[in-house]
């Protein structure tokens, strides 16, 4: 596939996720950038626009871009800002994250996934801006805690407490709730020291948060 093939289908996906409904136009410049085609293997790049999740390695997936984009509206994010992202799988949200100036901390559980990530990540953004961690997300990464956001990209059969605690205040969780098939997207803001506002919003489905403060698996 030409690299002329690539640009013309990332505009087109651009313009796909406007028709959706997203509107923050610093979202959709990233996903005018990020070349998703690189996150997946080479059997489903030429179906790397199309707004759809696709398989990755160790039954997992790359989420699809209107779910990416929706989730990474609703951290409203600002440059400069650092986010944690747990379930860093193919890498593409974070990528999409670093593209918007922010600094990714992102931890994933499949060393296999961890490792091609970080490659293509460290390919795609030199410098510092993304730090990836290979073990369990349920339990956060308390050594760069308080995070002006928080983005859980697998489903949780509850909020992990730890999450709570290293979210900074006015910062987002962003995160789906429910069973191991299908949840809820929640927004929890954290208020301030103590108080902490939940918004459910709508239905989703993701692969499981595996972990201490997820559910239990191999
Ligand atoms: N954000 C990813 C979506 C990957 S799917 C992307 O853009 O491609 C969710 C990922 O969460 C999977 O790779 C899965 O292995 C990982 N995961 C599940 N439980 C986890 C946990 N407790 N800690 C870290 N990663 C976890």
């Amino acid at each position: 596939m030409s690299r002329h093939f690539y640009t013309e289908a990332r505009s087109g996906l651009v313009q796909i996720l406007r028709e959706r409904g997203i509107t923050n136009e610093a979202v959709l410049q990233a996903f005018g950038s990020v070349p998703r085609e690189q996150f997946v293997s080479d059997p489903f790049k030429q179906r790397a626009y199309e707004d759809i999740a696709l398989p990755i390695d160790k039954h997992q997936t790359i989420s699809q871009p209107y779910t990416v984009a929706r989730m990474t509206e609703l951290l409203e994010v600002k440059p400069g800002h650092s986010i944690l992202e747990i379930g860093t799988g193919s890498g593409y949200q974070a990528a999409i994250l670093a593209e918007m100036g922010v600094t990714v901390y992102t931890i994933e559980r499949h060393f296999e996934l961890y490792n091609a990530a970080r490659s293509i990540l460290k390919e795609l953004f030199q410098g510092t801006s993304i730090q990836c961690r290979f073990g369990d997300g349920t339990i956060g990464w308390s050594e760069y805690a308080p995070y002006d956001g928080i983005i859980v990209t697998a489903g949780a059969p509850e909020i992990p407490d730890a999450l709570l605690k290293q979210l900074s205040i006015g910062g987002h969780l962003i995160i789906p709730v429910g069973s191991e098939k299908s949840q809820v997207m929640h927004c929890v803001v954290r208020e301030d020291e103590n108080n902490y506002a939940d918004y459910p919003l709508e239905d989703v489905s993701f692969v499981p948060l595996i972990g201490k403060q997820g559910w239990s698996g191999i």
